[in-house]
């Protein structure tokens, strides 16, 4: 029976035998505590039916419950200094792959397909670096890997936005980005208490299940995702002022003739606006250019 690394004695002892210190500029804020853990291979539904991409495994706390409850492993670690650590702490397990690069670099299709050659589903599960949360996520959802969920603790407040509705104050363009990929729900709420060191802002789990196809169509994905922020621009300025502000001159005409057309209200807010009806605006708007 192998003691679990998520433990504030193991941890203590792992950092001390390498002389590992933390770099604040990583986001090295290492679990020590299984159960929370356990919770987040819960949420995930890991099985040994599943195969698991790790973003960031530090120095494996993660990890090496992955390696035990699902089928395979593959974790990018961006600091080098951790392959010697993480080569010991989880060598008694023979399906982790440690791949040493940056997340935002790596060719993580091919890395897929070198790694995982069943039909097994591929999920994401991390404990992700919270200076570089939404880049990560947005990078993960876009680069249309043949995922089914992604499971992440991240800063409580980020999950929040991420997964807030309309007419809340947490509802923002980072939510219609990342609702428009994903169903969103924050699942757990997590005290700092279990990091080591501990991090300044409360986290929470967030669970992102991947949609087959998005919930609304759009004309320009990237229009759509533009038009979404100009609305949100100054979030207490009604629609129409935002849009004016953000369109040239020109456009000004079609900002009045849009919404006439879709019959939205110039006066409301962005924040009482559904998926729905900003998909309605930007393809209205987009036609007429
Ligand atoms: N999974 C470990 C745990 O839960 O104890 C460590 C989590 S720690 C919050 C984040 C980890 O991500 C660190 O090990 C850090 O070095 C790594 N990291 C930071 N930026 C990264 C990037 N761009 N690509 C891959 N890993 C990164």
């Amino acid at each position: 029976n192998i003691k679990a690394i998520a433990t504030p004695n193991r941890t203590k002892e792992i950092l001390k035998k390498y002389g590992f210190a933390f770099k604040k500029s990583l986001g090295q804020n290492f679990l020590i505590d299984v159960n929370i853990l356990k919770n987040i291979l819960n949420v995930a539904d890991i099985t040994k039916e599943t195969n698991a991409i790790e973003v960031g495994p530090g120095i494996g706390a993660l990890t090496e419950q992955l390696a035990i409850y699902a089928n395979k492993v593959v974790a990018f670690e961006i600091d080098q200094r951790l392959v010697p650590i993480l080569e010991d702490t989880l060598s008694p397990y023979d399906n982790v792959n440690i791949v040493n690069q940056d997340i935002l670099k790596a060719d993580i299709q091919s890395l897929l397909q070198q790694n995982f050659y069943d039909e097994k589903e591929i999920k994401i599960v991390a404990n992700l670096p919270y200076y570089i949360t939404t880049p990560i996520l947005m990078h993960l959802l876009m680069a249309k890997l043949p995922i089914s969920s992604i499971t992440v603790m991240i800063q409580k407040e980020v999950a929040d936005r991420m997964a807030a509705t309309e007419n809340t104050k947490e509802y923002g363009s980072l939510s219609i980005a990342i609702q428009y990929y994903t169903e969103a729900s924050v699942e757990m709420i997590v005290p700092k208490t279990v990091f080591m060191p501990q991090p300044r802002v409360d986290s929470a789990v967030l669970h992102l299940q991947m949609r087959k196809k998005p919930p609304v169509d759009v004309m320009d994905e990237d229009f759509f995702f533009l038009f979404v922020q100009a609305c949100f621009q100054q979030r207490r300025k009604t629609l129409r002022n935002n849009l004016s502000r953000h369109f040239a001159n020109l456009d000004k005409p079609m900002i009045e003739k849009t919404l006439q057309e879709t019959g939205i209200d110039g006066t409301r807010r962005a924040e009482s606006l559904t998926m729905e009806e900003f998909a309605l605006l930007a393809n209205t708007f987009y036609n007429q250019r």
